[in-house]
């Protein structure tokens, strides 16, 4: 069986407040929470799913809520940035404008592998990019978010890994998952050093959805994951059988594997690449119109199967998200 991932499946993040993150995320960025559940493994913290219309996997961005988790120390062997794609350069524009009538912090646009990019943050210093890609992407537009349909994200576009030594890294994506690196370029110093040097690696057709970034960073300390950091990104896989093949090919490549761990929206595997990031590999199914109807995506609390007999005790552990309106209403029809 040859085996092809099909891009980035979702990254998860950590937030320390889930009613601003919700705001921010849906608001702001016009995602659609399209599942509000809980952390399989810590069920006292919501896992909240952000993406396109019914949350197709490559659009999501998912937060576990961890408010005693401490700030993010960026580092080595972290992921140090999440790229969204955008439709072009005219929806970067509109956004540079957006987020400067909502006071959101960013970077001016500049120029990155003949792509523009513009940094920007949330409100708790997660690291984010909008990168203006052409390519298809699988996502389906949101007909009730606050940002029109043709500035809307159209998914993940890319993660940039930070690691202390490229090559085993390198290794893993190119023999193991089956990247190639496609392009390089170069962000500023961020102290008196050269700039750095990033290598765009691509997967399948490439462009959005489909690129990890790595930079090679010896001189960073181990980042350590906090409130503003990226806990994990997760790939696809398009059915349960190259899922399983693709936990025998990571096993015999020599990294740790985990089991295949029913998350019920999709199946998983979790290993830590040789520079210190958590990669996962999901189902692209069976996906989160399972147990909601699809216009009510993300209104309650879900809970898979196995959780729901203990849903009392599992709420009474949870603090209610009260979402404040972030943007005023005469932002909510932004001026095109
Ligand atoms: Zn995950």
């Amino acid at each position: 069986m040859e085996l092809i991932l099909g891009g980035l499946h979702h990254v998860t993040a950590v937030t320390g407040h889930a009613a601003q993150n919700v705001a921010f995320y849906t608001q702001v960025l016009g995602l659609r929470l399209v599942k509000k559940t809980v952390n399989q493994d810590d069920v006292s913290a919501y896992h909240l799913f952000y993406g396109d219309e019914v949350g197709h996997p490559g659009t999501e961005v998912t937060f576990f809520d961890w408010p005693n988790a401490g700030p993010n120390r960026p580092g080595a062997g972290t992921i140090a940035a999440i790229a969204l794609s955008v439709p072009d350069r005219e929806a970067l524009d509109w956004w540079t404008r957006r987020f400067d009538d909502l006071g959101v912090a960013h970077w001016p646009i500049e120029e990155r592998a003949g792509r523009a990019t513009m940094p920007f943050v949330d409100p708790e210093g997660q690291r984010l990019e909008f990168v203006a890609a052409d390519g298809t992407t699988s996502a389906t537009p949101w007909a009730r978010s606050p940002v029109p349909p043709d500035r809307q994200i159209r998914g993940l576009h890319a993660v940039r890994l930070s690691v202390r030594r490229r090559d085993p890294t390198v290794r893993t994506l190119v023999e193991t998952l089956g990247f190639r690196p496609a392009a390089e370029y170069s962000l500023p110093s961020d102290g008196a050093g050269e700039p750095r040097l990033v290598t765009i690696f691509q997967v399948g057709a490439g462009g959005p959805g489909a690129e990890v970034h790595l930079e090679e960073r010896p001189d960073l300390p181990f980042g350590q994951v906090g409130i503003g950091g990226v806990h994990h990104v997760a790939f696809r896989a398009p059915n349960k059988e190259e899922h399983r093949a693709w936990r025998r090919r990571v096993g015999a490549a020599g990294l740790r594997v985990t089991e295949v761990i029913d998350r019920y929206y999709f199946e998983s595997i979790y290993f830590r690449e040789p520079g210190g990031v958590l990669f996962e590999i999901a189902t692209d199914g069976p996906g989160f119109a399972t147990d909601e109807d699809v216009d009510h995506l993300g209104e309650r609390l879900a809970l898979p199967p196995f959780l729901e007999p203990y849903r009392a005790q599992i709420e009474a552990g949870l603090r209610p998200i009260e979402v404040p309106d972030v943007v005023s209403p005469g932002h909510k029809s932004s001026p095109r």
